[in-house]
């Protein structure tokens, strides 16, 4: 009686931080791999009530913060990153100038290919987080999350 093939090995990331998995896991919160159409179900950044206090974070191009985003102020949903892929692109969208505000969100183009996503733990409001490491120095940079501009 031969065993039933497992899916074979449950993947060993996630671990770390400690404490049981979500028991019941939810797809926008397993910092899993995120496609365009999950972007899309983002809220509307202007459909957000104001006075909230990611507020302070005026990013719609990208912007540098001194320190990431981080719990429990802001819970991190996924990734764009695809484990996959060894090394991303660095093509940009054609013809994008990738910091201005409007730049269209391309997942699998530089610089989104390399983000995590993160959403304010209190209005939804999405960011996008690229980490640049530089010979001396790391730049967290971030922008808000329009679906609006999902390509
Ligand atoms: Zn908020």
């Amino acid at each position: 009686m031969a065993p039933p093939r497992s899916a074979s090995g449950a993947p060993p990331q996630g671990g770390a931080a400690g404490g049981p998995a979500e028991p019941a896991p939810r797809r926008l919160l397993d910092g899993g791999l995120l496609t365009a159409d999950d972007l899309r179900g983002f809220p509307e950044p202007g459909s957000l009530p104001r006075g909230c206090s990611c507020a302070a974070l005026q990013c719609a191009g990208w912007e540098s913060i001194g320190a990431p985003l981080a719990a429990p102020a802001f819970r991190l949903v996924g990734t764009l990153r695809d484990p996959a892929v060894e090394e991303p692109t660095v093509e940009e969208w054609p013809g994008s100038r990738f910091w201005s505000a409007d730049a269209p969100i391309a997942p699998v183009h530089f610089p989104y290919n390399r983000c995590e996503v993160w959403a304010c733990a209190a209005c939804g409001r999405g960011f996008l987080q690229y980490t640049e490491y530089g010979g001396y120095y790391i730049d967290h940079r971030v922008r808000q999350l329009d679906p609006a501009l999902v390509v």
